[in-house]
């Protein structure tokens, strides 16, 4: 049995249970995920539909179906996280990585559609790290 990952949107509203066992975990830097995610680019792992429970507030998600090209984001209509979604294609379970309450197993393995990366992705990863809002030096 693999280990079991709690997950859910910022509010509480919506709560479930994955399996640790993704199969791929990806950087996406493409326009439509910059878009939905409001930053640089979208962190998510990816497993198939059977590894999700959900525990509470399926009925608080809303999904959204870009009218063209496959791109599905699925978000609590409260708080506005993303949250899992099936993908519409395929088995596959979409898990957005920052819904997730611990740390997966599986560490990201590539960036893709670097060719839409913005500059400034690059520019704030080598940028001053705090701790907190501002650096308390
Ligand atoms: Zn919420
Ligand atoms: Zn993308």
């Amino acid at each position: 049995m693999s280990r079991k990952i709690s997950g859910g949107c910022l509010c509480g509203a919506v709560k479930f249970v994955v399996n640790d066992s993704f199969d791929k975990f990806y950087f996406c830097h493409c326009i439509q995920c910059r878009k939905v995610s409001g930053s640089s680019h979208a962190s998510n792992l990816f497993t198939t539909t059977e590894h999700i429970k959900w525990l509470s507030g399926l009925d608080k998600t809303v999904r959204f179906d870009h009218k063209e090209g496959e791109f599905t984001k699925v978000f609590c209509s409260q708080c506005g996280s993303g949250l899992p979604y099936k993908s519409l294609s395929s088995e596959s379970l979409i898990v957005p990585a920052g819904s997730l309450d611990e740390e997966p197993s599986l560490a990201p393995q590539a960036q893709i559609f670097c060719s839409e990366k913005v500059d400034w992705f690059t520019a704030g990863i080598s940028a001053p790290k705090n701790s907190r809002y501002e650096s308390s030096d």
